[in-house]
């Protein structure tokens, strides 16, 4: 059984070996996660060209996503690496403090704008919301702080203020300077940490472009101003190619409680806006040191599968767990469970809407015919940038898409689109009255239909042409096909 929903994996130390990337990609990883926050750019560098490598030996198409840093607060470090916070204790954030010389009553912090957006009453919480600090007094360039949870708290730890408000700017000049590294090893997708508005996507968009990167741009979703409204979430949404439901950081800028809920909304409305979906973080959290995943993991993982996403990701599972290959292997097969309940396959998306494209409606109805139509199999969509493949699944369906293309990018882009399958075929070399033809016998070739099944075929006028599918065929293989 083909699986629809894709799999996002970090590297890192546990995946760092020709072996290890290709026993991942074997095992189902369709894009791979370079996390700027980790590690200088060479070993980024490094590592895209071992995928790359890894991924021609698999005959695969793996994507690769930059992950940006983002201007992530964190504390700076202690004398001795870690502290004891007890509850109750009084404890002390200044800025003016050394950067190795935090002790039990204070460490130094990175940005001084944190003290500005914070006020007396304010929450903090520190390593993904391990440790919660209430602020009782604040300095020009001190937060004082009583514990109200504790617990260890060791060198760097993030620090987000409970209900967002921390207003550092989206893009950072260690972020500037990765862009860059990412537009060299040529990643086909960027993803942009804490942005605060559409501005901050625009300015990435801008310095890619520069760096002549035709990247795609994933909106992390991991401030809580961003889901006050859903005027704000769809504009970020609309300047992004993609967004990734960051629950990490926004879980612990909203509270656990509303991140189902929170969770639900992204998807769908990424969905209807024609944009794709990550679920990201903590899916498999307990396979960094075990061989099998918690039920809850598993029901996790099965239920962002059944809210749409595109894909899930892996974080430290991959990058720096004990089981890179059999967490691949739990995801991909869980996936697949989820992908057989019903709620996944039936569509009611845009059911009441009028189109304006005529690629759209194509696109749509292609879909419409397929879902409806007994004895469909299989749909080739033949694309050039595979703007109709993502239009296409947007759409619920059990059906696999084929995305016919002679782009690499375009290959890899669609890496990352749910029930999107790519195939490498070069139309603009075969004589247009055999094309249809041709790409049935090649979906015949690899098995993949059977004589007497029905494919929905879409192309343009114009072979490799942008933008003009403007025709919908339903074929039966094995029959005269023109
Ligand atoms: P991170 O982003 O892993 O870079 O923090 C994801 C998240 O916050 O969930
Ligand atoms: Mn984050």
């Amino acid at each position: 059984m083909l699986r629809r929903t894709k799999i996002v994996a970090t590297l890192g130390p546990s995946t760092d070996t020709l072996e290890s990337l290709e026993a991942i990609i074997e095992a189902g990883v369709n894009v791979v996660r370079l996390n700027f926050s980790h590690g200088e750019s060479q070993e980024h560098v490094d590592r895209a060209q071992r995928v790359k490598q890894a991924a021609k030996n698999k005959g695969r198409f793996v994507a690769i996503l930059a992950d940006l840093q983002g201007p992530k607060i964190r504390i700076a470090k202690f004398l001795d690496g870690k502290i004891n916070l007890k509850k109750g204790a009084h404890f002390t954030l200044d800025s003016q403090l050394g950067k190795n010389e935090g002790h039990q009553e204070a460490v130094g912090i990175d940005h001084e704008a944190v003290i500005q957006d914070t006020y007396v009453n304010d929450t903090l919480l520190l390593d993904d919301g391990r440790i919660e600090l209430l602020v009782k007094d604040v300095t020009d360039t001190r937060l004082y702080c009583v514990v109200i949870v504790g617990g260890t708290l060791s060198n760097n730890k993030g620090i987000n203020k409970k209900g967002g408000g921390l207003s550092a700017k989206a893009l950072t000049l260690k972020d500037k300077n990765d862009i860059k590294t990412a537009a060299a090893i040529e990643a086909d997708y960027v993803a942009v940490s804490f942005p605060r508005t559409a501005d901050d996507m625009a300015e990435a968009r801008e310095l890619l472009n520069k760096a002549n990167s035709k990247a795609a741009l994933i909106a992390k979703i991991e401030r809580a101003e961003l889901i006050e409204d859903s005027e704000s979430l769809d504009e970020i949404i609309r300047v992004s190619n993609g967004v990734m439901v960051a629950r990490g950081d926004l879980g612990v800028e909203i509270g656990d409680a509303e991140l189902v809920p929170v969770q639900k909304h992204i998807i769908q409305r990424a969905r209807a806006l024609n944009r794709v979906v990550i679920t990201a973080t903590q899916m498999m959290e307990s396979m960094i040191s075990s061989p099998i995943p918690t039920r809850a993991e598993v029901s996790d993982v099965a239920n962002a599968v059944i809210d749409g996403s595109d894909a899930v990701m892996l974080s430290a599972e991959t990058a720096v767990g004990d089981y890179p290959v059999e967490v691949i292997e739990a995801i991909d097969r869980i996936c697949k469970g989820a992908e057989r309940h019903s709620l996944t396959q039936v569509s009611q998306h845009r059911i009441h809407e009028s189109f304006t494209e005529i690629d759209e409606s194509i696109a749509l109805s292609a879909m419409y015919a397929a879902n409806h139509l007994n004895g469909v199999k299989a749909i080739i969509c033949m694309t050039e940038t595979g703007a109709t493949p993502l239009l296409m699944s947007r759409i619920r369906s059990k059906l696999p898409i084929y995305a016919f293309s002679s782009s690499i990018q375009t290959q890899r882009k669609m890496a990352l689109y749910r029930g999107v399958q790519t195939i490498s075929f070069d139309a603009s070399e075969i004589a247009n009255n055999v094309v249809n033809r041709f790409s049935v016998a090649e979906l015949l070739t690899k098995k993949l239909v059977q004589e007497g099944d029905l494919v929905i075929l879409t192309k343009g006028d114009y072979i490799n042409a942008q933008g003009g599918t403007n025709t919908l065929k339903i074929i039966k293989v094995g029959g005269s096909i023109n």
